[in-house]
C-alpha cells in the first residue's frame, strides 16, 4: 500500500467541509491501494472551520489539521500542507469541491503509469465572471511572453505528485509564492487532465480583484527580470530618437523655417516624466520583493494542530 497525503487549504469553508469530507472519504474507498491521510490547513478562518476539522480528527485517525494564527493566503496554506506531508504521493485540492475528488482515481493511475505529476487543467470557465476570465487570460498571455517558464493558462492547483516533486517544490524557499509558476519551474513528467470548472458546492469564493491583482504581479515579477531591463532598452531607444529629432530640427532650421518649440517641449516633458515614473515603479516592485525576502519572516504561523511538533513548520 502506498501512502497518499491529501492537502486541503481551507478558509472559511464551514458551509462545504462536511460535504467535502464525505465525498473524499467515499472516493478513497474506491482506491484500496492507498493509505490516505487528509491534511487540512485552516488558513485563519473566522467561522466554524477549525471546529469541524477537530470533529473529523476526533472520529477519524486519518485526519490531520493545522490551523494558522490568521489568514496567510492559499499559497502559505499549500506550503504548510506540503511541509507537513510525508506520504509517497501528495495531492492538493480545494475544499469547495470545485476540484472533483472523482478525478483522483485517474490521476493516481497516471502516476502508476510512470508520470511524476498528474495535474488538472481547466477546459472552460463556467461559473466564473466574464471580467475575471478575460483578465486572467490576458495575464497568462503576458506572463508567458516575458517569463522564463511557460505556465499553462488553464493549469489548476489540483494535482497529484510523487514525493520527489513535492520535495522539489519545497526546495524553492521564496516568500512570495506562486505555485503554478513553481510547478512549471521544477518541471517533471506531467500528465494533464481536462477538468471542467464545477460550481462551488457551497460558500463563497475567497478571492477579490485586489488579491488576484497582487497574485498576478507575484507571478510576473517572480519569474522574469525583463521589466528591470525595460528602462535600459527604452533609454537607448529614446536616445536614438532624440538624436534623430535634433537632426530633423537642424535640417528644417537650415532650410530657413522657424519651428514653434513649445509643443515639442510639452511632449518631451510628459513622455520623459512618464518613463521615469514607470522605471521607478518597476524598481520599486523588485525592491519590495527583495526587501520582503530579506526580512526572512515565516510564511505562516501555526496556532494549533494535531500534527507532531516537527511537522508543523
Ligand atoms: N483559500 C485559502 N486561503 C485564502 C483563500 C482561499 O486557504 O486566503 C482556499 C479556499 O478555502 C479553497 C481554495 O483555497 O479551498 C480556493 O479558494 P476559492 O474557492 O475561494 O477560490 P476560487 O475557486 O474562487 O478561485
Ligand atoms: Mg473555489
Amino acid at each position: 500500500m502506498k501512502t497518499l497525503d491529501l492537502i486541503v487549504p481551507c478558509y472559511n469553508e464551514e458551509a462545504v467541509l462536511p460535504q467535502f469530507y464525505e465525498t473524499v472519504k467515499r472516493t478513497l474507498q474506491t482506491l484500496p491501494g492507498y493509505r490516505a491521510t487528509l491534511i487540512f490547513v485552516d488558513d485563519g478562518s473566522a467561522d466554524g472551520t477549525l471546529g469541524l476539522l477537530k470533529q473529523f480528527a476526533l472520529r477519524d485517525s486519518a485526519v490531520r489539521y493545522l490551523s494558522f494564527s490568521r489568514n496567510f493566503g492559499k499559497e502559505a496554506a499549500m506550503l504548510a500542507g506540503l511541509r507537513a506531508s510525508k506520504g509517497e504521493l501528495v495531492a492538493i485540492l480545494d475544499a469547495d469541491l470545485q476540484h472533483r475528488p472523482a478525478l483522483l482515481g485517474p490521476m493516481l493511475a497516471a502516476i502508476e503509469e510512470g508520470y511524476d505529476v498528474a495535474a488538472a487543467k481547466r477546459t472552460d470557465r463556467a461559473g466564473e465572471g466574464k471580467l475575471k476570465s478575460k483578465l486572467s487570460d490576458a495575464f497568462y498571455r503576458a506572463a508567458n511572453r516575458i517569463s522564463e517558464v511557460e505556465i499553462d493558462p488553464g493549469a489548476q492547483d489540483f494535482r497529484v505528485m510523487k514525493r520527489k516533486v513535492a520535495d522539489a517544490i519545497l526546495s524553492l524557499s521564496e516568500h512570495r509564492r506562486f505555485t503554478k509558476g513553481m510547478f512549471a519551474f521544477v518541471g517533471f513528467k506531467t500528465k494533464w487532465f481536462p477538468h471542467e470548472n464545477a460550481a462551488r458546492a457551497a460558500g463563497d469564493t475567497k478571492w477579490n480583484y485586489k488579491k488576484l491583482l497582487s497574485y498576478a504581479a507575484d507571478g510576473i515579477f517572480a519569474y522574469t527580470d525583463l521589466p528591470l531591463k525595460l528602462p535600459l532598452y527604452g533609454g537607448l531607444g529614446l536616445l536614438a530618437l532624440s538624436v534623430l529629432f535634433a537632426l530633423v530640427l537642424l535640417i528644417i532650421r537650415l532650410c530657413g523655417v522657424l519651428v514653434p518649440g513649445s509643443l515639442g517641449v510639452l511632449f518631451a516633458v510628459l513622455f520623459l516624466a512618464g518613463w521615469i515614473l514607470l522605471t521607478i515603479g518597476v524598481f520599486g516592485e523588485y525592491l519590495a520583493r527583495v526587501y520582503g525576502e530579506s526580512k526572512n519572516r515565516p510564511h505562516y504561523i501555526v496556532s494549533e494542530s494535531n500534527l507532531p511538533e516537527e511537522r508543523r513548520f
